[in-house]
């Protein structure tokens, strides 16, 4: 299992990639604009600047940042159904995702 040397830089690279190969796949014509509001699902990581250390590498973010909880994943889901929202809302899902991706990882590595 990769060590946290090996995961943080990783799992950053991850939330810019991600975003952009989907966009370039299920919006080719449109995928900059795509990736962009993708992108900008990031946002929700400013939650992190309320806790204390601001960053922990061992920590899983998924239940434990206010902006990364379940309600909070209810309403990305829900933004991700209005035309309007939908990149927005799919970016976010994707980030939960990812985040809890890590979280597997991270469990599956202390179990070790
Ligand atoms: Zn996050």
């Amino acid at each position: 299992m990769p060590d946290v040397e090996l995961r943080a830089p990783l799992h950053l690279l991850l939330h810019v990639l991600v975003p952009v190969a989907l966009a370039r796949l299920c919006w080719p014509r449109d995928w900059k604009r795509a990736a962009l509001w993708m992108l900008a699902a990031w946002v929700i990581d400013l939650d992190h600047l309320l806790a204390d250390p601001v960053y922990a590498p061992g920590r899983c973010s998924i239940g434990f940042h206010p902006l990364h909880t379940w309600p909070a994943i209810l309403v990305y889901a829900g933004l991700a159904l209005p035309k309007k929202t939908r990149w927005f809302g799919i970016g976010l899902l994707i980030h939960i995702a990812l985040d809890g991706i890590d979280c597997l990882l991270m469990q599956a590595s202390h179990a070790t």
